[in-house]
């Protein structure tokens, strides 16, 4: 490891952090009852409440660390349609019609959370710029291409292929061999989002507290009692929505989520010359690896935030900094003496079907299992879930009563990750 790769200040913390300031410590005491009682406050956890407190329901936010510790405020900020199984892939498990409206509820996400932003006038930088989906060899670069031609009808999204010899206009290097602009994806500043959606949840009249894990929830039809570090709160209903994060509090849950990490770095400030260079158009990138990299600049366009997961096992930022920092230089040679500024993690939650989940288990709400994209998804399901809660049927989304599959011998360790990784990250060199 290079010592001083990392700048004298570097963080390990998110980049985003130093935009919002986080919430401090929070010594507000629990309320008795609660109409409803949301665990966790990402993206999920917000909107649901959003939902029902803004129809007058009495709503309690609760989280183990500040207020957004958890992904929501770590992520890259892109924004896709999150659905990661293709089209065959569901009609062969769910049949056509129900594929094609998980499809349909994926780009309404990411439409919607545009619309949301805007609505709510929160400013987060949000911006469509496209994503640039790299080939990472030309095995896949034929594929992509095809897969652009065969859009299954009634589910085109506005693409643009790019050979390998346009590519430069795209991305500042030669390393793919082209790849797929989606040109309805968006970035966004997820901290100030969040912040943004934090200040309209409790203009709403909502209670949010931090540092305040729920340890317990008992109940049943009649209503539920939350044990939480600071206290007990009953309440009619309860939101779990702590995805990456679930843990014994919902055994049930956790047997469903494999917690995975994903590691970020942000560079110290590039020449502007050079960014112009690197990243000629602004968009999101990310490549066909099944180990992707994705990485974009930052919102005032001076930084490279490059992500992905450089380790078989969890490790520390300290350890996936630098070795992020090769993966980028690999990339953009020209980066080599450029040095990182902050590295840090956060757990997404992958499901044994790759898809996100909403449902109810022993009357308890839930959505959960973005398999690492929910910027969208999170935010749509949050509110799907709010509305649920409430009763209402546009609360009704495609992914409703799918089966969350676990499988044997699971119990929310993931003993197969390391040996999965690995296999995919030689799978992914082979043909490069
Ligand atoms: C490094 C990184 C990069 C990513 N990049 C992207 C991207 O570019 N685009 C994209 O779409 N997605 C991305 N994601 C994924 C995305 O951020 C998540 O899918 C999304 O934020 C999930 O939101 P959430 O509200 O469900 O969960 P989170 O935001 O993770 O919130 C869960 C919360 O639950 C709390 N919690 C857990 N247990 C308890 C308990 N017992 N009591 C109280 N609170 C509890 C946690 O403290 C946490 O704050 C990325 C994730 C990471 C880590």
């Amino acid at each position: 490891m290079t010592p001083d790769l990392f700048t004298p200040d570097c963080k390990f913390t998110p980049y985003w952090w130093d935009r919002v300031p986080r919430p401090g410590s929070d010594a507000k005491t629990l309320p008795e009852r609660a109409d409803v009682v949301v665990i966790g406050s990402g993206y999920t956890g917000l909107h649901a409440a959003l939902q029902t407190a803004r129809a007058g329901h009495d709503t309690l936010v609760v989280d183990a660390e500040d207020a957004g510790w958890g992904c929501s405020t770590r992520n890259g900020g892109q924004i896709s349609t999150s659905v990661k199984p293709a089209f065959d892939v569901l009609a062969r498990r769910h049949g056509e019609e129900r594929a094609r409206a998980i499809l349909r509820d994926g780009q309404r996400s990411l439409a919607w959370v545009g619309e949301f932003v805007g609505a709510e006038r929160i400013d987060c930088d949000f911006r469509v710029v496209g994503r640039f989906h790299a080939a990472h060899n030309a095995t896949e670069f034929a594929g992509l291409a095809r897969r652009v031609a065969g859009q299954p009808k009634g589910l085109e999204v506005a693409t643009q292929v790019v050979p390998r010899a346009e590519q430069r206009a795209e991305l500042g290097t030669d390393a793919y061999w082209g790849g797929v602009v989606f040109l309805q994806h968006a970035s966004i500043d997820p901290a100030r989002y969040h912040q943004g959606l934090l200040e309209r949840v409790l203009a709403a009249g909502a209670h949010a507290v931090g540092r305040c894990e729920a340890t317990g929830i008992e109940g049943g039809k009649d209503g539920y009692v939350v044990h939480t570090a600071r206290g007990t709160v009953r309440a009619r209903d309860v939101v779990v929505a702590t995805n990456g994060y679930t843990g014994r509090l919902t055994p049930w849950l956790r047997r469903r989520v494999i917690p995975i990490g994903s590691y970020m770095i942000a560079t110290e400030p590039l020449p502007e010359a050079l960014m112009a260079r690197l990243m000629p158009k602004d968009r999101i990138v990310s490549d066909t690896r099944k180990v992707v990299f994705y990485y974009r600049a930052s919102p005032d366009g001076r930084r490279i935030l490059f992500g992905g997961r450089v380790s078989t096992n969890e490790t520390d930022p300290r350890v996936s900094g630098p070795r992020l920092h090769a993966e980028m230089v690999k990339l953009f040679p020209e980066t080599a003496a450029v040095r990182v500024s902050h590295s840090w993690c956060g757990f997404v939650a992958y499901t044994f079907d790759e898809l996100m989940h909403i449902g109810r288990h022993d009357g308890i709400h839930y959505a959960m299992g973005y398999c690492g994209s929910g910027v969208g998804m999170a935010s749509y399901l949050g509110m799907r879930l709010g509305l649920q809660v409430l009763g209402r049927k546009e609360g009704a989304t495609a992914l409703d009563g799918l089966a969350f599959q676990t499988r044997p011998f699971y119990t929310g360790r993931p003993w197969f990750l390391a040996p999965s990784v690995r296999f995919y990250q030689w799978r992914d060199r082979q043909g490069t």
